[in-house]
């Protein structure tokens, strides 16, 4: 299977290509040429099985022939090793909880993976990989905590200083090693812009850079498989149906996990596109017209703040238009399947308060605020199309990080503190890692040069 580039400006490459470089040279995203199928009987297969396994038979077909069956089974064994639950909000009405990783983020399923991939190809080559990374952040922290240690890759990590909490911070800055944080007094888009141009400075060549942001394909592929999961475990045995997902969305890589998986053939009647203030989309879904928001909105799902996805340019080019890396559109995706496919709308701070206010008093339920968009989303949803708003309706809501990564948030709204999850204790007393760097490509091209 090969790769492409959204650009459409560079050749075709393997996975292990695609992995290893992030974007492609022309600045594009790789997406594969071809989507591969998953037959209704073998999506049927799944429901009694763990997560590993499905994640095996899924990424297997993207892999194929790049990678001995039995490797690739050891590392989904490997990066695997946590609960995925799913919990019962009413009738089938779910929470999916992908906050039980290492990092107590959804993006542990991809970092994992990805940091596993990445060392296979490059033991096998000998080469080396020095990872630059923008956060707004829990990328970071997956990312670190999924390369941390690794022998041949050293890992870069920008984030902006003010727009993340403290416990997210110490988990990124208190490894060391392999792992070098830099704080910027700026926006995660700042960040992004820095690690973008750094790609394609041909004055850094020598450095092998590569990308862990889910502009990485190594990153998308695995969040394929919670989909295929999440539908194998809400299912009625024998009987056909389809999923309503929402995805409270930033950079859209995972909602491109689930675009992908219904194009392999997962029965999906509707995605929920949730942004924060962040509107960019939702107007974008409504009009045609795409307009960046300059500078991102400041919300308090924080790891969502993005006024530019990296990864619309592959939702575009899914649905058969042609996006660059700057937003504009040189052929129009075909909006009508859009539409029918995925209703996106944008929720304000205020509402994400209430749905975590109301969710405790209705229901018990515990979100934070990232996941809070997603709920919110589909209750609107549900509102306002009567027709899938019945007690048979299967809906499965992501919750993308611990509440315990937002415990004065929580605290003022529920009055109660989030258990802290293992994977987040003990990091108050650990010395941090941390460099301040100046919001300019010159210094910061400097810094790796001076460091590599
Ligand atoms: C990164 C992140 C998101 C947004 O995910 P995208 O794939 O960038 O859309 C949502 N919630 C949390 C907690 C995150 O860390």
């Amino acid at each position: 299977m090969l790769f492409y580039s959204t650009n459409q400006n560079s050749e075709a490459v393997t996975f292990s290509q695609a992995l290893l470089k992030g974007q492609a040279p022309d600045r594009g995203l790789y997406l594969p040429q071809s989507v591969p199928q998953i037959s209704q009987v073998d999506i049927s297969r799944y429901s009694g099985q763990p997560y590993h396994e499905i994640a095996f038979d899924v990424i297997r077909r993207y892999l194929a022939g790049e990678i001995a069956d039995a490797t690739l089974w050891a590392i989904v064994r490997d990066a695997y090793d946590y609960p995925v639950p799913l919990e019962k909000v009413y009738e089938r009405k779910y929470i999916m909880r992908l906050d039980q990783g290492p990092t107590a983020s959804f993006k542990d399923f991809a970092a994992r993976m990805m940091g596993r991939l990445m060392q296979y190809y490059l033991k096998q080559n000998g080469k080396k990989l020095l990872i630059l990374t923008a956060t707004s952040g829990d990328t970071g922290s997956a990312v670190a905590n999924a390369f941390y240690g690794l022998d041949q890759i050293q890992v870069v990590i920008l984030f902006p200083k003010n727009e993340v909490t403290d416990r997210q911070r110490k988990q990124m800055t208190t490894l060391g090693k392999n792992v070098h944080v830099l704080a910027l007094d700026a926006k995660f888009d700042d960040c992004q812009a820095l690690v973008k141009q750094a790609f394609s400075d041909p004055g850094l060549d020598d450095l092998s850079l590569s990308s862990a942001n889910s502009i990485n394909i190594g990153r998308l592929i695995p969040q394929i498989v919670y989909y295929f999961y999440a539908f194998a475990k809400g299912r009625v045995e024998n009987h056909t149906e389809k999923i309503i997902f929402s995805i409270p969305s930033g950079n859209f890589g995972d909602m491109m996990g689930g675009v992908l998986a219904m194009k392999m053939g997962l029965p999906v009647q509707k995605f929920i596109i949730a942004t924060n203030e962040n509107d960019e989309f939702p107007t974008y879904l409504r009009t045609g017209k795409y307009h960046k928001i300059e500078p991102s909105k400041n919300c308090i799902s924080s790891a969502m703040n993005v006024g530019h996805p990296s990864n619309l340019a592959r939702l575009v080019a899914l649905y058969g238009g042609r996006m660059d890396e700057k937003g504009t559109i040189y052929h129009a995706a075909d909006m009508d399947l859009m539409r029918k496919e995925i209703f996106s709308l944008s929720i304000t701070d205020q509402q994400t308060r209430e749905t975590i206010r109301k969710a405790y008093q209705q229901y018990n339920v515990i979100l934070e605020p990232h996941g809070a968009v997603g709920w919110a989303g589909l209750e609107e949803y549900l509102q306002k199309n009567e027709g899938e708003n019945h007690p048979e309706q299967l809906c499965v809501s992501l919750e993308t990080a611990h509440p315990a990564k937002f415990p004065e948030e929580i605290n003022r709204l529920i009055g109660l503190d989030p258990e802290l999850p293992k994977s987040l204790e003990g990091l108050d007393g650990r010395q941090e890692f941390v460099t301040e760097l100046p919001v300019a490509y010159k210094d910061f091209k400097q810094f790796l040069l001076d460091t590599f």
